[in-house]
């Protein structure tokens, strides 16, 4: 996954830096003024956390049981079900089905399984034209990129790399651009995708839950097009996680009072649709054909393992809204789908912890992921977890290895340790310029490419301590 060369060349990008420091205000803002509306409502955030990771832990102690109701209540609608072991399957399953109904544009609203299954780049090499219809992921697919926010997909993008993105593609000259001509360059976007609305045979779109007792996937958007892609076309295809289902539609409004306040910090999305089975006599839209296709791509390894809670996960992008590392780096610095707190354990849990070694170590352990997690999934202890996985399985590199036996040794001898420190925090100090911080720390060189260190008192802790204890 390459994390650290990634991150550097992120840290070191100006533009993106200025793209990434305008936006997190904003979503800490917004999140903070979502949860505090609770109380206008008579809710306690807190209480409501506790209900939804109640309501997630019972769907993933039967999750078999829920899945059986959903699929015998989604076929009785008249949708189809199918089921895919990883993210090929998925491309496959997809491609046939467009196949069959002789598609050759296909209209995409958010999914973040079809980013995991590659699928845009499966269609394409059956000669199908997918098109991203929601706005951010229509500016990253102009760009070439991958999203690199699970709810903002062109967060790193600043106004003016968008302009040039949309002159290119629809073939006008570049002009000069601010915040004010954002609703501008919205409405010339909506008027390309409209076309591609009216003319797609299908529509593939992702799910924020499926309800069991209904068979429905609930979508959960803020923009138009979730409904004009699983309306408009002829065929729906929905692709989504196995871990999805919710029991009831009282559990889904359950988790809507959390999703869009952690998300956005908007009481509710602009558009909540339940998609229920196909067309029915009398309606005036409506695909003629739904498909729903449940994947797994590795989630059912984490059942019964200690990794479980990760699968309550929601979506909402609240815990890398929240994160320093994140915020540093953007998305694409973690090298696949998801991004953030989430990614950094998701990521090693889905492709092989051997393939994200870096991920769990993207942590300042600031906790702040925990704390804003509205289903309270405890991402440090969970990246704490990879990390003593990675010791055990003897993954982590022989220097990294060496030097904590090495302190693992001497912190079982008192005097030395200290003897040691006394040492060390002495060289520090030596090591300050005359700006009063430490620029260039020599035995570990790393620490300081990118940043100064401030200076120490020059005493260790028990030092210090002592000589308080005796004032
Ligand atoms: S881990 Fe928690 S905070 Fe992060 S996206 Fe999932 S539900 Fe939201």
């Amino acid at each position: 996954m390459h994390f650290h060369a990634r991150a550097a060349e992120r840290v070191r990008n100006p533009v993106l830096q200025k793209a990434l420091q305008k936006a997190k205000p904003l979503f800490v803002g917004k999140r903070a003024k979502g949860v505090a509306s609770l109380a206008d409502d008579g809710l306690d955030f807190e209480l409501l956390r506790s209900t939804a990771e109640s309501i997630r832990n019972r769907v993933l102690a039967d999750l078999d049981v829920w899945l059986d109701i959903f699929e015998t209540r989604a076929r009785v609608s008249g949708a189809e079900v199918l089921w895919a072991r990883d993210g090929d399957e998925v491309a496959r399953l997809v491609v046939d089905i467009a196949q069959r109904y002789g598609v050759t544009k296909a209209a995409k609203s958010k999914s973040m399984l079809s980013e995991e299954a590659q699928l845009n780049e499966a269609l394409a090499a059956a000669g199908i034209r997918p098109v991203e219809t929601d706005l951010g992921e229509y500016i990253v697919q102009l760009a070439g990129e991958a999203p690199s926010h699970i709810i903002a997909p062109a967060v790193h993008k600043t106004i003016g790399e968008i302009e040039a993105l949309f002159a290119e593609a629809h073939g006008r000259p570049e002009q000069p651009r601010t915040s004010a001509d954002i609703p501008a360059m919205t409405q010339e976007a909506r008027a390309v995708l409209r076309q591609h609305f009216l003319s797609a045979e299908m529509g593939i779109s992702g799910a924020n839950f499926l309800i069991a007792e209904t068979g429905s996937a609930a979508l959960v958007t803020n923009e138009g097009n979730g409904r004009m892609v699983t309306t408009l076309p002829r065929v729906h295809v929905v692709v989504t996680g196995i871990e999805k289902i919710v029991p009831t539609l009282e559990d889904f409004s359950t988790l809507m009072r959390l999703l869009p306040r952690s998300a956005t910090g908007q009481t509710i999305s602009n558009y909540v649709s339940l998609l229920t089975g196909t067309r029915r006599e009398g309606d005036q839209d409506g695909p003629e054909k739904t498909v729903f296709i449940l994947v797994d791509n590795g989630r059912a390894n984490l059942l019964g393992s200690a990794w479980q809670d990760m699968l309550r996960c929601i979506r909402c992008g609240a815990c890398m809204n929240h994160c320093p590392v994140y915020f540093s780096l953007g998305g694409h610095a973690y090298g696949w789908v998801y991004p953030g707190p989430m990614g950094s354990v998701l990521t090693p849990l889905y492709t092989g912890i051997e393939n994200a070694l870096d991920l769990p170590h993207a942590s300042t352990g600031c906790n702040q992921c925990g704390v804003v997690c509205p289903v309270r999934i405890p991402l440090p202890k969970l990246m704490h977890g990879l990390r003593e996985t990675q010791v055990e399985r003897g993954l982590r590199p022989w220097r990294e290895r060496f030097a904590l036996r090495a302190w693992a040794w001497v912190a079982r001898r008192p005097a030395l340790y200290r003897w040691l420190t006394r040492g060390a925090v002495r060289y520090l100090r030596w090591l300050v310029d005359g700006s009063g911080r430490i620029r260039v720390f020599g035995m570990a060189p790393g620490w300081t490419d990118g940043r100064d260190l401030a200076a120490g008192s020059g005493k260790t802790f028990h030092e210090l301590y002592a000589a308080r204890k005796r004032a």
